[in-house]
């Protein structure tokens, strides 16, 4: 495999098996998932691997035909959104869909701009990485990129607006007319900012007054992460233009997709022909029929919130504790952590990485994320339960109560390897 490739971890886990929120490795070893966004309804969910399973046994084609499940996936997954987003185009990947809503957004509007929040990810396509300012100065922002600062307190973001105000000034001052503003709406890479509730609308109003389109990048927050609604970008109170899905659409079945209202959809489509071989096959959409069954069935979005508030209250409780935990910011079962020296409250990302590896050595799950690393990104299943959430808390308490004591290396439980 090529030198690209990033392992988690300073021990990789090698993993066989998962099931619901447990991931076992090869020697048997049981790991708390407090990670994967993407098996959103669990690892190896009954329900979809037997969708799987009977629809590839039956038939997989593509959109060149017609399939009355993939047209009747389609009517129910528009059908979770604001009546006027009601078509879809479907892809494989969050990367796709983005490339293909800016595709839309560029056809529709005459503009070229774009601007994108300062530690944004959208993607991997030549396209979508131009506009991924986290992928660091390997990887050159297009000349027609804009990015603008999400905000470190609420107070900033309130003023998020603005900042999207200026940067279309000067891209029009700079003779590109505006596009679109994409944002993921739970702002994952920036760090975790779910609040304050609403502070996103003003910034689409405002793309919209330019001329450009409002693209919510629901790849991380979409499907009922957010414990409130299915959909991140209704904390704001907002209808994007254009909305990309992907990640948990298919609990790990590779589907994503752009929805809009169907006259952005046609002024693209009247004049461009856009066939994507693997894009809503039949397979595709039953795994996601079924991902989107089980949410409801299940109650996700209504547990996503009461098992977050109890992760947050725990984290809450251990940052009155342990002064190197900052601020908790997220909400439902997306919490990131700001881990901070403790004499200087600055971030402290080689901090942040130690507790992730020790959680690891201890079963535990999780990653880092923002602009230096320093904010611990907690994003399990939707099917974690209480008792796994005070598991997870309790294995937190451990690891910041031996940092605090400055025991390492210890050995066995907690151990630094
Ligand atoms: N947008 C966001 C916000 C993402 O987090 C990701 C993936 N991490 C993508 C787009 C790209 O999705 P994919 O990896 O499926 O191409």
């Amino acid at each position: 495999m090529g030198s690209a490739y990033r392992l988690f971890y300073d021990s990789p886990v090698d993993l066989v098996k998962g099931r619901g929120v447990w991931l076992y490795d090869a020697a048997g070893r049981a790991y708390l998932d407090m990670y994967n966004n993407v098996s959103c309804v669990g690892h190896s969910h009954p329900a979809v691997v037997e969708a799987i399973a009977r629809q590839a046994a039956t038939l997989n084609t593509h959109t060149r035909y017609i399939s009355e499940s993939v047209i009747d996936y389609a009517e129910q997954l528009v059908s979770t959104f604001p009546a006027a987003l009601s078509n879809v185009v479907f892809t494989c990947t969050g990367s796709e869909a983005n490339d293909l809503a800016l595709r839309i957004a560029k056809k529709c509007t005459g503009g070229s701009g774009i601007i994108v929040t300062d530690n944004a990810y959208h993607g991997v396509t030549e396209a979508v990485a131009r506009l991924s300012p986290s992928l660091g100065s390997g990887v050159p922002l297009g000349a027609e990129v804009r990015t603008v600062a999400v905000g470190s307190t609420q107070a900033e973001r309130l003023q998020f607006g603005q900042r999207v105000q200026l940067a279309a000034n000067d891209l029009k001052r700079h003779g590109v007319l505006p596009a679109a503003l994409i944002v993921d709406t739970i702002f994952s890479s920036d760090g975790v900012f779910a609040d304050p509730v609403g502070f996103l609308r003003p910034a689409a109003d405002v793309i919209r007054r330019e001329g450009g389109l409002f693209i919510a990048d629901e790849v991380q927050p979409g499907f009922g992460r957010t414990g409130e609604a299915l959909w991140g970008f209704q904390r704001h109170a907002l209808v994007p233009d254009l909305v990309t899905i992907g990640k948990p659409m298919g609990n790990g079945y590779p589907i994503a997709g752009v929805v809009g209202a169907p006259a952005l959809m046609d002024a693209f489509g009247q004049h461009v022909r856009y066939f994507n071989t693997y894009g809503g096959t039949p397979v595709a959409c039953a795994a996601a029929a079924a991902v989107l069954a089980v949410i409801e069935s299940e109650g996700l979005v209504e547990n996503a919130k009461q098992v977050g508030s109890l992760l947050d209250q725990g984290l809450r409780d251990l940052a009155r504790q342990f002064g190197m935990l900052g601020e908790i910011r997220g909400v439902g079962l997306f919490i990131g952590v700001d881990v901070i020296d403790v004499s200087t409250r600055s971030p402290d990302p080689a901090l942040a990485s130690r507790i992730v590896n020790l959680l690891r050595q201890d079963g535990m799950l999780i990653s880092a994320s923002g602009p230096v690393g320093n904010v611990l990104k907690i994003r399990p299943p939707l099917v974690l339960k209480e008792a796994e959430a005070g598991m997870f808390i309790s294995a937190m308490h451990d690891i910041l109560d031996l940092l605090t004591q400055n025991t390492a290396p210890l050995t066995g439980k907690g151990a630094i390897t």
